[in-house]
């Protein structure tokens, strides 16, 4: 087995020798005896399905044709009846045609790279994969190669970390990504939710032809502001006067689902911030960053300005002025030029702070973005990897910050929860 990192981003310089050298995906070597387990597990319901099947006279299995990321063509097994029929997929596992964790069968690589993985990594089909993992939790920090790279360089202890946030993932979220419906707009507890990708919603924050004087808000919305939303109907109202709701976060997510609905994107403020600077560097437009405690967003330009040369933040401001400094702080973001405001002072205040002022303010677009500074300052730490994959983030800031957080989260995530899947308030608005 060789173990040199593969790295999809260098392909094109190894097409010469491809044959040279063929990498190996660690993991595959647990896929068996995993799968023997999970068969002994879940014997008896695949004796009831055999029975219902025998009974019924029908075939046992039913064959599903796919084509993976390689274009190469798959056969999984189902059973033709009965409980968890996919779980057949066992026994190809057990034949060794398909892994666990693999090559994913939801999208298709680029000719060049389905040639260049071809040749250099020995690598099966998954029903897992790292692609797909991200695709349901609708993270878009990665490209579909990085996700690759990533997994294919990943050792035994990974593969199975994989296997297992799949295994949630299908747990919490399910797996009938295919029968939701797609749509531009979502109605979310009487809310019109835009149904962006993360490139969208970035597109719809930088591109405006409109004079700075008719600045266009959008406001992120997750399980906590439609808690508030409900408990408040004034906050519900200022919600409905945005331009753009973006929907952050896995409650959301479950939400839309419950509705019947595929979200595209996780839109969080946090994730799209790199998008933004990018498109604001590209796009010479420039960012205004009021909110947080004094230093803080300093500091987030800073560690922004680093990370994006070129990337104009035309200025900054606290968020613990009080409400006699208002007409001062419109005057700095006015005379900035700034052409996108970024507000964080958590929910409900910066939302009605920019309803209230919106006529008064010169810029394209403002956003409400809570806690974003303190992340991108360095101040609160990002939550692991692993936890964002399986839309858990809330725990790492419930941790953080115990007491601030703890209605938030420890009361509020059950009430949401009750209040999209046994209220139903999800679907008619009903508060
Ligand atoms: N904040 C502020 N002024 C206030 C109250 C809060 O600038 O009067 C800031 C606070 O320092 C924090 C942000 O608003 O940076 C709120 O963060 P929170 O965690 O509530 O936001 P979330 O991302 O969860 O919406």
């Amino acid at each position: 087995m060789i173990k040199t990192k593969i790295s999809l981003q260098t392909k094109t310089q190894s097409f010469t020798h491809y044959d040279a050298i063929k990498h190996q995906y660690r993991g595959n070597i647990i896929d068996k005896p995993i799968a023997l387990i999970l068969i002994l597990i879940l014997l008896p319901c695949f004796l009831l399905n055999i029975t219902l099947a025998i009974t019924t006279r029908r075939n046992l299995f039913s064959k599903k044709y796919k084509t993976d990321a390689l274009s190469r063509k798959v056969t999984l097994h189902r059973f033709s009846c009965g409980l968890w029929v996919k779980t057949a997929v066992l026994f190809d596992i057990c034949l060794g045609k398909i892994s666990f964790c693999g090559i994913p069968l939801t999208h298709r690589l680029s000719p060049d790279m389905q040639f260049y993985v071809l040749n250099q990594i020995k690598c099966k089909t998954g029903i897992f994969s790292l692609y797909d993992l991200h695709l349901k939790t609708g993270i878009t920090v990665m490209t579909p190669e990085q996700l690759l790279e990533q997994q294919l360089n990943g050792n035994l202890a990974n593969y199975l970390a994989l296997m297992s946030k799949s295994f949630i993932s299908i747990i919490i979220y399910g797996q009938k990504i295919k029968r939701l419906k797609e749509s531009k707009y979502l109605s979310l507890f009487g809310l019109d939710v835009k149904n962006t990708s993360m490139a969208e919603a970035v597109e719809w924050i930088t591109c405006s032809d409109i004079p700075k004087s008719k600045t266009k808000i959008g406001f992120f919305i997750n399980a906590h502001s439609i808690n508030l939303s409900i408990s408040n109907p004034t906050f519900f109202n200022q919600l409905t006067k945005a331009d753009a709701l973006f929907a952050d976060g896995s409650g959301m997510r479950l939400a839309a689902k419950k509705a019947g609905f595929l979200l595209n994107g996780n839109n969080n403020g946090t994730d799209m911030l790199p998008h933004l600077c990018k498109k604001c560097v590209e796009s010479s437009q420039s960012l205004f960053f009021f909110g947080a405690k004094p230093g803080i967003a300093d500091q987030a330009a800073n560690e922004l300005s680093a990370q994006f040369p070129g990337l104009n933040i035309a200025g900054t401001e606290h968020g613990y002025r009080g409400t006699e400094s208002t007409q001062k702080i419109i005057t700095t973001i006015n005379k900035s030029d700034c052409d996108i405001l970024l507000i964080a002072m958590g929910s409900p205040i910066q939302e009605q702070w920019l309803l209230e002022h919106r006529d008064q303010l010169r810029c394209k677009t403002a956003l409400a973005v809570g806690g974003l500074f303190d992340f991108y300052s360095g101040s609160i730490s990002r939550s692991p990897m692993w936890l964002r994959e399986i839309g858990m983030e809330w725990i790492w800031r419930l941790m953080q910050e115990p007491r601030e957080k703890f209605n938030r989260y420890v009361i509020g995530n059950p009430l949401f929860l009750y209040r999209t899947f046994l209220l139903g308030s999800v679907n008619t608005g009903v508060k």
